[in-house]
This record gives structure tokens, sequence and C-alpha cells, in this order.
């Protein structure tokens, strides 16, 4: 385990006080279990284990964090405009990474494109963020119809697990009628061949 983040400039235990105080003790082991995953998959796919652990480690860090301060922040950053029809499930990324970065300070652009997309993927994703994106949804914790499947099928190819997440995402969320973000279709769209 790592003692500590300099990107952060923090050693691990003032880090994980910091994630704690944003967080429900639930989610708090959540992501605990996304960073020994994503650490495994760091492993076996040659990906920096250190920007692994901290990517998982502050991944969710923004998911509690009221819908004004996301609004303020869309503003702030002059982020695109469409995001405002959106909710937390988009924002903790994708508008997150700006928190992060106001409240820890934290500038490593490859971490903070991980966390950006780590709900919704891209169809240009780095190998550290697809571990973060599949160690998400595949961590201990985790218990839904699949999971199993997921995690036998990351043991085999990273860009297949991407694939097999993002088809039962969508699959899921049709399921729920909820709308679907555009950049998750863009992301189905670039990984589904990997499923054939
Ligand atoms: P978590 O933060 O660990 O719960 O996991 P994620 O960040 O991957 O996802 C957060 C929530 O966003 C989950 O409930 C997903 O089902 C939901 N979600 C992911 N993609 C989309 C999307 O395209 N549209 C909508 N409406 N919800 C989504
Ligand atoms: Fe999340
Ligand atoms: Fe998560």
């Amino acid at each position: 385990m790592f003692e500590f983040y300099p990107e952060v400039n923090l050693s691990r235990e003032s880090l994980l006080k910091r994630i704690k105080g944003q967080m429900s003790e639930k989610r708090f082991k959540h992501i605990l279990g996304v960073e020994k995953a994503a650490i495994a998959l760091a492993e076996k796919y040659g990906v920096s284990v250190h920007k692994a652990s901290l990517a998982a480690l502050l991944h969710d860090y923004a998911k509690e964090t009221e819908d004004q301060v996301f609004l303020e922040l869309i503003d702030k950053y002059n982020l695109d405009t469409d995001l405002k029809n959106w909710g937390n499930n988009i924002w903790h990324g994708r508008v997150g990474i700006y928190k992060i970065q106001e409240d820890l300070e934290l500038k490593d652009p490859e971490i903070l494109h991980a966390i950006e997309v780590h709900t919704v993927g891209s169809p240009n994703m780095s190998s550290l963020a697809k571990v973060l994106y599949v160690a998400d949804y595949i961590e201990e914790g985790r218990d839904f119809p699949g999971v199993i499947e997921a995690r036998a099928i990351a043991d085999c190819s990273l860009n297949m697990a991407v694939a097999f997440e993002t088809m039962r995402l969508i699959d899921y969320l049709a399921e729920l009628r909820v709308k679907i973000y555009p950049q998750s279709i863009e992301t189905y769209n670039a990984f589904i061949k990997y499923l054939k």
C-alpha cells in the first residue's frame, strides 16, 4: 500500500480522512473495494498501480456533493451547459473533477481524466481510465446479475470488460426508462466490437 500520494501532497492516512469526510461509511467501503480491484487490474494490464490506487480512492469523492455546488462549478468553469439537464450521476465524475482540483489541488491529468469518465466512459479512454471504469463495476462489494461474468471477462481482456460493462449498463438504463447520456452511447459504439 502507498504511504504517501505526492499528487495531492498527503499521506494515505490524511487522504483517507479527507475522503471519509465527504461520504457515508458504505460509500467509503465501496471506494476501498474499487481501489483493491483497480490495483489488481493495473498489475495485470501494465498500468501504474500508484495512479490506479489514487484514481480509485478519489473517483466518487463528489458523489455526495450538493446539486447546487455542481451547478455553480458548471458555470465557473464554462462547462457544456447541457450538463445542467443531467444530475448527480453524470456530474460527480464529469464535474466532480473540478471539486477535487479545488479541494485537493490534484493536477495529474491522467488521474483527472480517469475520474472524469469513470461513469460514462469515452471512446478515447486511457488504460488507466479503463482500469477505473471496470474496477468500479466489479469490485468485491458489487452484487448484481452479471457481475461474476464481468469479473471473469476482466480477467481476460480489459477492452472486452469495458464493452461488456457498457452493453449491460445501456441495457439496464433502457429497462429503467431513463435517459442515456450520449457519451455512454459513444463508449458503447467504440467498444462493442470487442464483444463480437
Ligand atoms: P457509482 O458512482 O459507484 O455508483 O457508479 P457510477 O459512477 O458508474 O454510476 C453512477 C450512476 O449513474 C449509476 O446508478 C449508473 O446506473 C448511472 N448512469 C451511468 N451512466 C448513465 C447514463 O448514461 N444515464 C443515466 N441516466 N444514468 C447513468
Ligand atoms: Fe461513480
Ligand atoms: Fe464508484
